[in-house]
């Protein structure tokens, strides 16, 4: 079977249906209503595995940073933060070791190498020390990897 494509051009895209007045950027008026949608299909990395499952018990949902929960209507949510990160061009490992229980926004700071932390687990960036469960062997390798490519790197 061969699947065959047509790339077509929306006017969605083309900018007409926005304008720039004043410094103010708004919508037409004809333009409200539902948004468009558009079929796109991507290939990434599945975050959500055992590993991050087990690790976000392990902490019962709190930041290790911050030590916040955050309560939802479909129970509580933190994320898993990789430390080395997963794929190209870091190819972190999915284990725990390499893995952080992060609210949202600690989350983005780490990513983007607004913080990091020792080898001693001082924060490097924030203050405080970061919360680590006794249960919860953190790599040390990764957390080196971190501090030379994500926050020492600059962006
Ligand atoms: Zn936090």
């Amino acid at each position: 079977m061969v699947w065959r494509f047509r790339l077509r051009k929306l006017d969605y895209f083309s900018g007409a249906n926005f304008e720039i007045q004043d410094n103010e950027l708004s919508d037409r008026e004809s333009t409200y209503g539902s948004p468009k949608r558009v079929l796109t299909q991507v290939s990434r990395i599945i975050r959500d595995t055992v590993a991050s499952r087990k690790l976000k018990e392990l902490y019962s949902y709190e930041c290790q940073v911050c030590r916040t929960s955050i309560q939802t209507n479909a129970g509580l949510y933190i994320e898993a933060a990789h430390i080395q990160p997963l794929g190209t061009p870091h190819n972190g490992p999915d284990v725990i070791s390499n893995i952080l229980c992060l609210c949202p926004n600690h989350h983005v700071r780490f990513d983007y190498g607004g913080f990091t932390v020792s080898d001693t687990l001082e924060l490097i960036g924030e203050k405080g020390r970061l919360f680590v469960h006794p249960k919860h062997a953190l790599g040390q390798s990764f957390l080196a990897y971190h501090r030379a490519h994500r926050y020492d790197a600059g962006w």
